[in-house]
């Protein structure tokens, strides 16, 4: 008799995320043997299916990695037999008890593991947890949740959220999932900053003048505006996603790699910044174009977007730490949907070399002197760092090229999904890259005062065409703040 047997839940299995995502996440898992011995994979959601339906319908999505196709087919059949589907309401204590029955049955080792992966609209959460505590928790070894975002829409209605789940949740049970903190390179700035001697000392406002947060993707809404016009890009990319990376590049070093000590100084550099002023924001939103037969559409010409839609599809920030390491040094965050490329990275800008003496006799750009360091998130994963060096030959001409660690030229295979990542470490019990309750309060603290005076003066945000750079106000913006944008920044191809 085995140890223990695990039990992974996903409830909402006839949904997007479940298909494309966690399905295949957990089948890589599998692939790799990181799952347990003796594991059980149920879906769970109102829709009639089969467990050989479910099979056939998670079966497309399921791939193994480029060089390591060896068994694949024989892999596939193996997990998809452990995969099983139960139908069932999300506030049906008696359609969970039969799930817990059906659990039963497969759960042949000492100790019985649950995890539940939350897949559904936000709406749904507190039914499935209430009847996942009440009926279909394990008896003898733990359970835990996995939540998606949304966590709430402003501050308050996040506490909230929080009060509830923990009536039956504890903290420790509760995972809040943000993919993009499972990215290999968001890892990576960890790394980056604790084991190597040269960017640390130098990490701080006496040497970094402005630090650019970025994420933007070359598509528009496209029919998926139900849940995005309710919301928009600052709680969508920015409260979270931006706002965690922020706080781990910023953070002081914590007393050790435990998920604790790192949620504790990240928290700290939440608690330590101010609200979002409405003078430091560009808002912004998509509008159609046709070139020859193609046509992109607007964002309120999307038939799930209403005609008046303030939304903003489009944010540019800047944001302060108020402490002594970061005080003055803007940190700017640019999110938004349909622009002319697809990417997330973070850029670091450093001083001027003081009294450069190239600057003084040669009479070069100050600005394009200036040292560079971009971590690029996503597409080509790399670390490069802009340095100035002499062109070869006589006289002296500078220049400024990259050290250039790219990744798939260094690792030429092929980097875990996000949620691989994070599905492992759930299992895993480490909580280094989930959102803690008081974290996620702080989050909400930067961004809450800002979303409601743009919601109560009904800001109407600068139109920009789909495809492009976004709206010009952005340009403004950098100039306030001292921001190179441009020929360095995130509009240079
Ligand atoms: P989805 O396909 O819209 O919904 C998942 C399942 O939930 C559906 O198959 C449906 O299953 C059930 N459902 C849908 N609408 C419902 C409603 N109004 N009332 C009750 N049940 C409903 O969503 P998804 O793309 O898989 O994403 C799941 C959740 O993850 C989202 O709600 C969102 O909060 C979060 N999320 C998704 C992504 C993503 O990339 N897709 C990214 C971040 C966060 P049945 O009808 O069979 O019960």
């Amino acid at each position: 008799k085995s140890e223990s047997t695990l039990s992974i839940i996903v409830v909402g299995a006839s949904g997007d995320l479940a298909r494309n995502k966690i399905f295949p996440s957990l089948f890589a898992l599998f692939y790799e043997d990181r799952l347990p011995e003796s594991f059980t994979i149920f879906g769970y959601a109102r829709s009639i299916m089969t467990n050989e339906e479910l099979r056939n319908r998670i079966s497309r999505t399921l791939t193994c990695r480029i060089g390591k196709r060896e068994n694949c087919n024989k892999k596939m059949e193996h997990f998809l037999k452990r995969c099983f589907y139960h139908s069932g309401q999300y506030s049906s204590e008696e359609h969970f008890l039969e799930l817990d029955n059906k659990l039963k049955e497969k759960e042949t080792g000492r100790l019985s593991n649950r995890l539940f992966y939350l897949a559904i609209p936000p709406n749904m959460f507190m039914d499935v947890v209430r009847c996942a505590k009440r009926r279909a928790s394990s008896q003898n070894g733990w359970t835990r949740v996995i939540v998606e975002k949304p966590f709430g829409r402003d501050a308050e209605s996040s506490k909230e959220l929080t009060r509830n789940i923990q009536q039956y949740l504890t903290e420790d049970q509760i995972f809040r999932i943000d993919h993009h903190l499972g990215e290999e390179l968001v890892e990576n700035l960890l790394v980056l900053r604790f084991s190597n001697l040269v960017f640390e000392p130098l990490w701080s406002r006496s040497y970094i003048r402005n630090v650019q947060l970025i994420f933007s993707e070359d598509f528009g809404i496209e029919g998926r505006g139900s849940y995005f016009d309710n919301h928009g890009i600052i709680r969508d990319i920015m409260q979270n996603h931006l706002l965690q990376i922020l706080a781990l590049f910023a953070m002081e070093t914590p007393v050790s790699l435990d998920a604790e000590d790192i949620r504790n100084e990240k928290v700290k550099v939440l608690r330590s910044m101010t609200t979002v002023k409405l003078q430091d924001v560009v808002v912004g939103q998509y509008n159609g174009y046709c070139e020859g037969d193609a046509s992109y559409p607007g964002y309120t010409d999307d038939p799930t977007v209403s005609d008046d839609s303030l939304t903003p599809t489009f944010a540019a920030a800047t944001l302060f730490i108020n402490n002594a390491r970061w005080d003055g040094v803007p940190f700017m965050m640019i999110a938004g949907k349909a622009l002319h490329s697809k990417r997330a990275e973070i850029r670091v800008q450093f001083r001027h070399v003081p009294g450069n003496l190239y600057n003084r006799k040669f009479g070069t750009d100050l600005d394009k002197t200036t040292n560079e360091l971009v971590i690029r998130v996503q597409p080509d994963e790399a670390i490069y760092l802009k340095i100035n060096h002499k062109v070869p030959g006589l006289g002296m001409r500078m220049d400024c090229s990259d050290l250039n660690l790219l990744y798939k030229a260094r690792y030429p295979t092929e980097i875990p999904d996000a949620y691989e990542r994070l599905v492992l470490d759930a299992i895993e019990g480490e909580r280094r890259l989930f959102m803690r309750s008081d974290e996620l309060d702080a989050a909400w603290n930067v961004f809450t005062p800002l979303l409601k005076e743009l919601e109560k003066k009904k800001i109407v945000p600068e139109l920009y065409t789909y495809g492009s750079r976004g709206p010009v106000g952005v340009h403004y913006l950098a100039a306030k703040h001292n921001v190179r944008w441009g020929e360095f920044g995130y509009d240079q191809d």
